[in-house]
């Protein structure tokens, strides 16, 4: 794809900024640009440009709203400790954003002409980062069908977006454990289906069971398979480990889950740190009898949100189970400190996993 990007800013004298000690809390607030560019069949990727934060128009027709053929990601940019911008595994972010397009009849988009515009929006929009550790200026892609038909077929035009929403910290205060309920109700994902792919539909799915886990006390839902309600497969918005005496396991990627990307750094460096790492299916029976018997010495969920997120209870067939006594424990902690050391700026990059954004 070669494509230029159109810049057609705000004057200075209109753009907004963010304000000292203005509490944005996660995704409320925006900045004042978007990337845009549109697709139709047989004229592919066109009129890229960098314009004013709008609404978008669309007929009612429109696939998106009837058969909801839309894909998105999602990453951050970072204010490093030494006042340059990073981007972490962002080209990670593009291959699943082309792999969401490919299971979803989408057209693919250009990876690094993308990741190109990702880099111009954050530049021109640099001062929107916040500056607070654990803050970060969240990305959002996203991609839907536009053609105004009723039937169920993928649509021939397209709109890609990217809007920017600056996001607080994640720990206002350290680590908190969260509670997690494990439902045998419901199910996120089926073999064969949509589970490995960042589409709307799985999120509109898991609202139910969401919604009912908080009113009961619980952050999020812990999904297990959909055939025989048994095995372990992610949290909400996050992928999960547990952290056995002698392994830590994560639940292998069979399609029903989110290949996540803070799960993959996980699995990199907690192998090169020597610990005895295994992707395989967890049943939770297993994990209920290592809460049980103390085998289980952590339990965390991983995603660009929190980075790590410390599992403290887990609730299951109407019982609570405490996990490292309702505590951060260390694996949790030096994962946490590593990643967001490299993502800030403070520790070494060994693994290449950084991308500056030039002002
Ligand atoms: N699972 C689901 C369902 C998610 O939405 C996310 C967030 N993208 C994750 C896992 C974690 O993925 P990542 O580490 O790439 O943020």
């Amino acid at each position: 794809m070669d494509l230029d990007i159109e810049l057609r800013l705000l004057p200075p004298e209109k753009r907004r900024s963010l304000k000292p000690g203005l509490e944005f809390g996660f995704g409320r607030l925006f900045t004042d640009h978007m990337f845009y560019m549109e697709y139709d069949k047989g004229l592919e990727w066109h009129g890229a440009c960098i314009k004013p934060y709008e609404a978008i128009c669309l007929d009612p027709a429109a696939v998106v709203f009837h058969y909801s053929q839309t894909i998105f990601e999602g990453l951050k940019a970072y204010y490093g400790v030494d006042g340059r911008i990073r981007l972490f595994r962002p080209d990670q972010n593009m291959a699943r954003l082309n792999h969401s397009a490919r299971r979803m009849c989408m057209p693919e988009v250009d990876e690094a002409f993308v990741l190109k515009a990702i880099k111009k929006l954050v530049s021109i929009e640099k001062d929107w980062i916040p500056r607070e550790r654990g803050s970060a200026l969240y990305i959002r892609p996203l991609m839907m069908g536009t053609e105004a038909f009723l039937g169920v077929k993928p649509s021939d035009s397209y709109i890609f977006f990217i809007i920017l929403s600056p996001v607080g910290a994640y720990y206002r205060e350290g680590f908190n454990p969260i509670k997690i309920f494990v439902t045998d109700k419901y199910v996120r994902a089926v073999p064969g289906g949509v589970g490995d792919v960042k589409t709307g539909g799985n999120y509109a799915a898991s609202l139910m069971a969401s919604e009912e886990a908080k009113k009961l006390g619980y952050t999020q839902v812990l999904w297990l398979d959909a055939l025989e309600h048994r095995y372990v497969e992610e949290v909400g918005t996050m992928n999960i480990f547990f952290y056995f005496e002698d392994e830590l396991v994560t639940p292998k990627l069979t399609g029903s889950i989110l290949p996540g990307i803070t799960r993959d750094s996980v699995l990199r460096m907690t192998k090169d740190w020597g610990l005895p790492v295994k992707e395989r299916r967890i049943s939770i029976d297993e994990v209920i009898e290592g809460i049980k018997s103390g085998r289980l010495k952590e339990c965390f969920g991983t995603g660009t949100a929190a980075v790590i997120s410390p599992v403290g209870w887990l609730a299951y067939k109407g019982e609570e189970y405490i996990i490292n006594n309702g505590q951060t424990g260390p694996l949790a902690k030096r994962l946490f400190d590593e990643l967001t050391g490299i993502q800030y700026g403070d520790r070494p990059d060994p693994y290449g996993w950084i991308q500056f954004v030039e002002p």
